[in-house]
């Protein structure tokens, strides 16, 4: 746990389409979370299917990669304590119905195939999403004027 670990977050289509992405935003920059990238696509299916490579097996596998393909994609880094469980937290469980109220997933979803936002799991799958969806090039370093409120 480091305050410069970094986790990977993805608006998908459907939190895209529904206007979701600014208060989905907000949830992290309010937590304290520093934006280190950000970028609309559509990756295609290729790339959607690499990003979920360890689901192939499973029968949702072609749906989840439909629906992943079917409009752009707010792809985004969060740096800061614990970002990736911490990130995991604010996303709530996989299926919605189980998802906390004040979770997104919780707020704003009802069906685990059409569950909003997607958040890595791990400090390894992050590292591997970051340079799965990101050319290092888009990483940006700045030095954000809140830190010092933010971390002791
Ligand atoms: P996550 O890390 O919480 O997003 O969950 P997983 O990595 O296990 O699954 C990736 C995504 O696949 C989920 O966010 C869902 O959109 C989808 N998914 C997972 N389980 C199911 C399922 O049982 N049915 C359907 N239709 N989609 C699923
Ligand atoms: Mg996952």
């Amino acid at each position: 746990m480091s305050k410069t670990e970094q986790t990977f977050i993805a608006i998908k289509p459907d939190g895209v389409q529904r206007g979701l992405v600014g208060p989905i935003i907000s949830r992290f920059e309010n937590r304290g979370f520093k934006l280190v990238a950000l970028k609309l696509v559509s990756p295609g299916k290729e790339h959607l299917e690499k990003h979920y490579a360890d689901l192939s097996s499973k029968p949702f596998f072609a749906g989840l990669v439909n629906y992943m393909n079917s409009g752009p994609i707010c792809a985004m880094v969060w740096e800061g304590l614990d970002a990736v469980k911490t990130g995991r937290t604010i996303l709530g469980a996989t299926n919605p119905l189980a998802s906390a109220p004040g979770t997104i997933r919780g707020d704003y979803s009802l069906s685990v195939g059409r569950n909003v936002c997607h958040g890595s799991d791990s400090v390894e799958s992050a590292q591997k999403e970051i340079a799965l969806w990101f050319k290092p090039e888009e990483l940006i370093s700045w030095k954000s004027a809140q830190e010092a409120w933010v971390f002791e």
